[in-house]
């Protein structure tokens, strides 16, 4: 073992679930590497949900801890749940910061974009401050290059489309896709200034997923990045894996059926749909993914998160027509909904699992690309629309069910997929046909590009080495 002090890297993470969850793995993946990692939590509720991977790595002799930032007295608590809103205001924990890294100063903090407050903090104190803000090389070069050029500005109407200038592929997009606080002249990107006033940003993706956008990034955008994933591959243990996140929401006996019922199914014919840990469906879509699934006569499980609801409105209806349905899926062996939380690596790992109906969130991205599943993309905010780029017309390991309007994660959205589209394009992926088979084949082979990505010898393992010799270098200066 070296006999040099381990380089000491702290990790901020944010509390949704899209953000939260890499960012742990990615001070796991550290650990592993054999730097020192402090998790700083927000609220010690919020710390347990993690601790019992935390605890498995120590018990590997990794340096990994978590550190639970006190609340100061009276203050209101901000939410910490997994579907926390993006913006939550977390700058309650200004002080408990400043005096935790006054007293403990590390060689380095990662930190989340969405605490906005934290950067000039840090800055302030002269501490390195490493960005992570939870997305792929592809949608930042894409994101880049649209508020830089603007091109949406030139169209007749939202729906018409346009390329996407200065990127080395074709990327057409339409200005309804666009992230609503992008179309229209802003004043100046903070989060962008944020970035460029950091030491770097790491990036949760792998040189052969998006090559010539890490390239991209680095060389024409001038940014310094690591890219390092996909971090969700630390998870090797079972019970990391069932347990991420935080505990699913079935008991033991209804996830027992539930995997004995995949174990019966034929390989690659269940369609796995979840829309991530944030976004907010209507009944009215619900119903039509419901009578979608139905008609295509796959199996599936479909994991319904917290329903978009107007409140003078009465929903009971519907939520009874759903609950007779999901009844009557499960007592016909059709297939399993699950109210709430899923561990949605282990289903998209299961053999029988062969399609993810997706709302393209980086995460699930990635998460499907390490189980070789082809996925059905339906972007419906942040930057999901520039991941389905990537996901149906770039690497070709998915069909687009046909989402067009970027709305945010809590509105209700004015388009509604009909059943058909649902219905053909689950047929398309786990139906069992020829553009089926060579969508699985290319996903496959980025699922072996992924795990060697992070083993010894790989482009991500690399990165990490990098960034911790970099810190060691930097720290003898010091
Ligand atoms: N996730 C999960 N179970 C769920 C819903 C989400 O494990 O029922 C995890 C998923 O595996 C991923 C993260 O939550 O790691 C969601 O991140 P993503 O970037 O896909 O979407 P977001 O939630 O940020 O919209």
């Amino acid at each position: 073992m070296d006999s040099e002090p381990p380089v000491e890297l702290y990790f901020f993470p944010f509390v949704g679930g899209g953000h939260q969850i890499p960012m742990i793995d990615t001070a796991r993946v550290f650990a592993a590497h054999g730097a020192k990692s402090t998790i700083l939590s927000t609220t010690l509720s919020n710390a347990l949900r993690f601790r019992n991977s935390i605890h498995r790595d120590q018990t590997l002799n990794r340096r990994i801890t978590i550190h639970v930032l006190d609340l100061p007295n009276d203050a209101a608590p901000p939410d910490t749940s997994m579907s926390a809103a993006p913006f939550t205001d977390t700058s309650v924990f200004q002080q408990p910061l400043k005096q935790f890294l006054t007293q403990n100063p590390p060689d380095c903090i990662v930190i989340d974009i969405f605490h906005r407050w934290a950067s000039d903090l840090i800055d302030s104190l002269g501490i390195r401050r490493i960005v992570f803000n939870g997305n792929g090389f592809f949608s930042r070069c894409v994101m880049h290059n649209v508020s830089r050029f603007r091109p949406h500005e030139k169209l007749g109407s939202d729906s018409e489309p346009f390329v996407v200038p200065g990127l080395p592929d074709r990327v057409e997009l339409t200005k309804s896709q666009l992230p609503v606080f992008s179309r229209n002249k802003s004043g100046p990107d903070k989060f962008g200034q944020l970035e460029d006033k950091s030491f770097g940003v790491v990036v949760n993706s792998f040189y052969e997923l998006e090559s010539k956008y890490a390239d991209y990034f680095k060389k024409e955008l001038g940014k310094k990045a690591w890219g390092i994933g996909p971090v969700s591959l630390c998870n090797r243990d079972e019970a990391d894996k069932s347990e991420r996140g935080q505990a699913a929401s079935f008991d033991e006996e209804n996830m027992k059926w539930c995997l004995n019922w995949l174990d019966s199914q034929e390989p690659n014919s269940v369609v796995y749909i979840s829309f991530g840990s944030l976004a907010r469906l209507s009944y009215k879509q619900l119903i039509e993914i419901a009578h979608g699934l139905e008609n295509s006569k796959q199996g599936f499980v479909w994991v319904i998160g917290k329903v978009c609801t107007s409140e003078n409105e009465n929903h009971e209806n519907e939520e009874n027509w759903l609950v007779g349905f999901e009844k009557r899926m499960r007592e016909s062996q059709r297939g399993v909904v699950i109210r709430g939380w899923a561990p949605q690596i282990l289903m998209l790992e299961h053999k029988s699992v062969g399609g993810f109906v997706s709302h393209c969130g980086w995460n699930s991205t990635l998460e499907s690309v390490c189980a070789g599943v082809p996925m059905i993309t339906w972007p419906l905010s942040a930057e999901q629309f520039s991941n389905e780029k990537l996901i149906t017309d770039l690497l070709g390991i998915g069909v687009q069910v046909g989402s067009k309007e970027w709305a945010s994660w809590n509105m209700e959205r004015k388009e509604l997929i009909g059943r058909e589209k649902v219905e053909d394009a689950v047929r398309k992926v786990v139906g069992g046909g020829d553009e089926a088979v060579e969508m699985r084949k290319r996903a496959r082979d980025l699922a072996e590009k992924a795990k060697r990505a992070v083993e010894e010898g790989g482009s991500s393992y690399a990165e990490v080495d990098a960034l911790i010799s970099e810190l060691k270098s930097l720290k003898k200066k010091n």
